[in-house]
């Protein structure tokens, strides 16, 4: 295992941050840590890479232990914390350097590391110079220096704008190819994007732990539709895959499906075959996106 994590709690003075916490990371996986703020992601992360102590509970990472063999730990182990902590008046290579030296890493490696994050075009400016999606790829940078084989990453894309978000998450993809990411965020979004699966952290518990094709099963769709005239429940009730169907307005139904395929375009379809029309259709679809706000609601 790449990663494990043996009922983990800590507390902060009288305050509990993690509660039993206990997962495992085979090698290779990307894994979406998601939860709302002060879930106790950050907390986890910092005990998974050594820089604070749990109450208790062990960790492993690459079969090494954590809390006894920090140092050890971390040579496998690529962290970006989180805000991503720069010396922003050092030039991109400059930074990579002392970086390099400070963890006794060969410097040979900086230029490919330069170029695995894109970075190569930006490379001889200053770091303060840089957009945060451009910073963000030096803190990936100096995170894989040391080719760890472990990658966590506290909250990557906080800050983004829209390209920049989909240009870094297509970086962590691009990089998982060949290590196990943990990275946390707290946009669901972000995990379908870029995870194989999701470990969703509420008030320092984990309640949810699933492949992103499992969470992606549960996916039913309600549907808002208004047709031009009445139609009888018996007949709303020969759609397919419908699981329940309410009248909610004028001609106006709200009907909800267990599907894979998107029922819109059925809708259309038994609306032309039984002589009506379709004057409005709106899609609520649970998404993951909701499906989320409903598991962390307070
Ligand atoms: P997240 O990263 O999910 O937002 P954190 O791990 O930062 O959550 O925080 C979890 C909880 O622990 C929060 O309630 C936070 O206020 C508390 N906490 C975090 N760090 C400290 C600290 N150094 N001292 C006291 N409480 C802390
Ligand atoms: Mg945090």
């Amino acid at each position: 295992m790449s990663i494990k994590v043996l009922s983990i709690s800590k507390l902060y003075n009288q305050q509990k941050a993690l509660n039993e916490i206990s997962f495992s990371a085979k090698k290779g996986e990307i894994i979406g840590f998601l939860g709302p703020n002060g879930a106790g992601k950050s907390t986890m992360m910092k005990i998974l890479t050594g820089f604070i102590k749990p109450s208790l509970g062990e960790v492993f990472v690459n079969d090494i232990n954590v809390l006894q063999k920090p140092l050890e730990a971390q040579k496998t182990i690529g962290y970006l914390p989180e805000h991503n902590p720069l010396y922003k008046d050092m030039y991109v290579r400059e930074y990579l350097q002392f970086q390099a030296s400070l963890y006794k890493v060969d410097k040979s490696n900086i230029e490919t590391c330069i170029e695995k994050v894109g970075l190569l075009a930006e490379a001889y400016k200053k770091i303060h110079q840089l957009s945060k999606g451009y910073q963000q790829r030096v803190g990936l940078a100096a995170a894989i220096l040391h080719n760890p084989s472990v990658l966590i990453l506290d909250e990557p894309t906080t800050g983004l704008d829209p390209n920049q978000l989909v240009e870094i998450r297509a970086l962590i993809k691009e990089l998982g190819k060949d290590k196990t990411v943990l990275f946390s965020t707290h946009i669901m979004q972000e995990v379908e994007a870029v995870c194989d699966r999701v470990i969703i952290i509420k008030k320092g518990e984990i309640i949810t732990d699933k492949l992103l094709s499992e969470l992606q099963q549960n996916k039913q769709q309600t549907i808002k539709v208004i047709f031009n005239s009445a139609i009888e429940e018996s007949q709303i009730k020969t759609l397919e895959n419908l699981v329940l169907s309410k009248i909610i307005g004028n001609n106006t139904w709200q009907l909800t499906f267990n599907a894979e395929e998107d029922m819109r375009s059925k809708i259309f379809d038994f609306a032309q075959e039984n002589g009506f029309k379709v004057l409005e259709l709106s899609s609520e679809n649970k998404t993951l996106e909701s499906l989320f706000r409903e598991l962390t609601l307070q």
